[in-house]
C-alpha cells in the first residue's frame, strides 16, 4: 500500500536521480530490509551506528521491487533496478515532498509540546465524518517517519494528518516545507528540550517554524492560552490565516461553557450554535486539542453535525489517560506513556477536577530531559500535587523525590511517599488505595510506570 508508481516516475520525482536498469511499477516504499519487500522500493538511510546500505542483499531477498541508492555506495546490486542519489534521506523526503505536491488532497501538519498525538487523533476521528483521512502512526513523525508516513498514504486519500516532533531548531521547518500544509496547529507549548532551545521562548520560535511551509492561502491555528505564542506569531512572515483557540474568551475558539466528567467532557464552541459537544477523552486540555481540530474541520467545510458525529467516533491512542476500573474497585488513570512539566499538571487538573472519589491519588515518576531546570521542575510538581487537594502523593525515582520533599512541607508527611523501588511502591499503594479511590500514574515514558497500573489491574 502507499506509493503507486514505475521506478522511472520515482527516478523523475527525486531531481538530480538516475535509474539504472529497467522500469518497473512500485506500491510503497520500506526503510526496514527485514520486513517483506514484495513489489516496494527499498531506502537504505545511513545511521549513526551502521549504514543499511550493507542490507541491500537482504532487502533484495526479501523481494524488493527497486532500490533507492547512494551514488558513493561502491556495490550498487545490478540484478533490481536502482534509482541512484547523492543521499537516500534526502531522497526519501523530495520523493515523499513530490508525491504531495502531485496529489490533490489537503496536508494538516500538527506540533506542540504536548497533544500532538492526541489532536491528531481527534482531528482525524473528525475529519472522517466526511473525508478519506491517513494520518501518522505512532510517533513517526521525524525527518524519518514523516515521508515514510506520507509515502504510505494512498493516493484516493484526502486528507492527511500528520504529526511534527522535534528537539532542535531547523526541524519544523524541514517537516514543514516537506508537508506545504493546508493548516497547521501548534498546540501547547511546555517545557521539554529546555537544553537545546534555552527558554520557552525557544520552544515557541521553534514550533513556528511550522509556519514557513504552509501554503500562501493556509491557515495557522495557534494555542492562544500561551502568551509566548501570541508574542511569537508576530515575528514571523506568514501571510495567510492566523486562528488562535483555548479557554480564554480573547480566542477566535474558545468554550462557552464545559463540563469535565469522568468518561471525559461535554463542551459548547462559540463558533457553533446550539451544539454540545460530547468527547469521550478525559481532561480540559483534550478540549484545547479539541477545539483546534474543530478549526480545521470547519475550515474544510465540515458541518456542525458532522463534527459531532466524527467525535463520537473517538479512539485515542493506548495509554494517554485511559481511565481503567481495577477488580478491587479503585478507578485508575493510566498515564504513563510520557510526561513533561506541563502535561504532569493537565494530568493533576484532572485528577483534581474529577468528582465522586473517596481519595486521590497521583503516582508521579521521573521527569527525563528536562535539562538543568530538572530539579526545579520536579519541586513544582510537588507543590502543584499539594495545592490542588490532592491526598496521597507516591514519587517514584530520584528526580521526582525533589517534588515529595517541597510536598511534605504543604501536605501531611504520612501523605507523602518517595520510593526509589518499584516494587515496594507498588506494594504500599496496593495496600493504602481501596475501593472508590482514584489513582493518576505519570511519568517519563523511561520509568515504565505502567508496571504499577498493571499490578493494580491485576489485584
Ligand atoms: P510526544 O512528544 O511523546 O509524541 P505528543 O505531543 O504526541 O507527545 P500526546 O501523546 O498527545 O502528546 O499526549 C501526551 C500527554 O500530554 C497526554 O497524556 C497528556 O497528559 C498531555 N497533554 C495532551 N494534550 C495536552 C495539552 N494540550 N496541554 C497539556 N498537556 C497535554
Ligand atoms: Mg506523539
Amino acid at each position: 500500500m502507499g506509493i503507486n508508481r514505475t521506478v522511472e516516475q520515482i527516478a523523475h520525482m527525486i531531481p538530480g536521480s538516475t535509474l539504472i536498469g529497467n522500469s518497473v511499477e512500485i506500491n510503497g516504499v520500506s526503510t526496514d530490509s527485514r520486513e517483506n519487500l514484495q513489489g516496494k522500493l527499498f531506502i537504505p538511510i545511513k545511521g549513526e551506528k551502521f549504514d543499511a546500505h550493507q542490507f541491500l542483499p537482504q532487502a533484495i531477498e526479501n523481494g524488493a521491487a527497486a532500490i533507492l541508492c547512494s551514488k558513493s555506495y561502491e556495490d550498487v546490486p545490478t540484478n533490481v533496478p536502482v534509482v541512484l542519489v547523492e543521499d537516500t534521506l534526502e531522497g526519501l523526503q523530495q520523493l515523499a515532498k513530490s508525491y504531495l505536491k502531485e496529489w490533490n488532497g489537503k496536508v494538516v501538519g500538527i506540533t506542540g509540546s504536548n497533544g500532538k498525538t492526541s489532536t491528531k487523533d481527534i482531528l482525524t476521528s473528525i475529519l472522517s465524518a466526511k473525508y478519506k483521512v491517513h494520518k501518522t502512526q505512532g510517533n513517526y513523525n521525524n525527518h524519518i517517519g514523516l515521508p515514510l508516513t506520507v509515502l504510505s498514504m494512498d493516493e484516493d486519500t484526502e486528507v492527511a494528518v500528520l504529526e511534527m516532533g522535534m528537539s532542535n531548531f531547523g526541524e519544523i521547518e524541514l517537516l514543514t516545507k516537506i508537508a506545504n500544509p493546508d493548516a497547521a496547529i501548534i498546540t501547547n507549548i511546555g517545557e521539554s528540550h529546555m537544553m537545546e532551545l534555552g527558554s520557552r521562548a525557544g520552544i515557541a520560535k521553534a514550533k513556528l517554524e511550522i509556519a514557513e511551509g504552509l501554503k500562501e492561502n493556509g491557515t495557522l491555528l495557534i494555542n492562544g492560552d500561551e502568551p509566548l505564542l501570541i508574542e511569537g506569531v508576530k515575528d514571523i512572515s506568514f501571510k495567510g490565516t492566523i486562528e488562535t483557540f483555548g479557554f480564554n474568551q480573547s480566542n477566535n475558539l474558545y468554550p462557552t461553557t464545559f463540563e469535565l466528567t469522568e468518561n471525559g467532557s461535554t463542551f459548547e464552541v462559540n463558533k457553533i450554535e446550539n451544539k454540545t459537544f460530547t468527547l469521550s477523552v478525559l481532561g480540559k486540555h483534550n478540549i484545547s486539542n479539541t477545539l483546534a481540530a474543530i478549526g480545521v474541520a470547519m475550515k474544510f467545510g465540515l458541518t456542525s453535525a458532522e463534527i459531532e458525529k466524527g467525535l463520537e467516533n473517538l479512539q485515542l491512542t493506548k495509554m494517554r489517560m485511559e481511565l481503567l476500573k481495577a477488580p478491587n474497585g479503585v478507578t485508575l488513570i493510566n498515564d504513563a506513556y510520557n510526561a513533561s512539566p506541563t502535561s504532569m499538571k493537565a494530568a493533576i487538573d484532572l485528577v483534581s477536577d474529577l468528582k465522586g472519589f473517596a481519595r486521590k491519588f497521583v503516582v508521579f515518576g521521573d521527569m527525563l530531559e528536562l535539562g538543568d531546570q530538572e530539579v526545579a521542575f520536579h519541586e513544582e510538581i510537588g507543590s502543584e500535587v499539594a495545592s490542588k487537594g490532592i491526598d496521597y502523593l507516591y514519587t517514584y525515582g530520584e528526580l521526582a523525590s525533589n517534588g515529595a520533599a517541597v510536598a511534605k512541607k504543604a501536605m501531611s508527611e504520612s501523605r507523602v511517599k518517595s520510593y526509589q523501588d518499584k516494587e515496594k511502591l507498588i506494594q504500599d499503594l496496593l495496600q493504602t488505595a481501596k475501593e472508590n479511590d482514584l489513582i493518576v500514574v505519570k511519568a517519563s515514558r523511561g520509568m515504565k510506570l505502567e508496571e504499577v497500573v498493571n499490578a493494580i489491574l491485576e489485584k
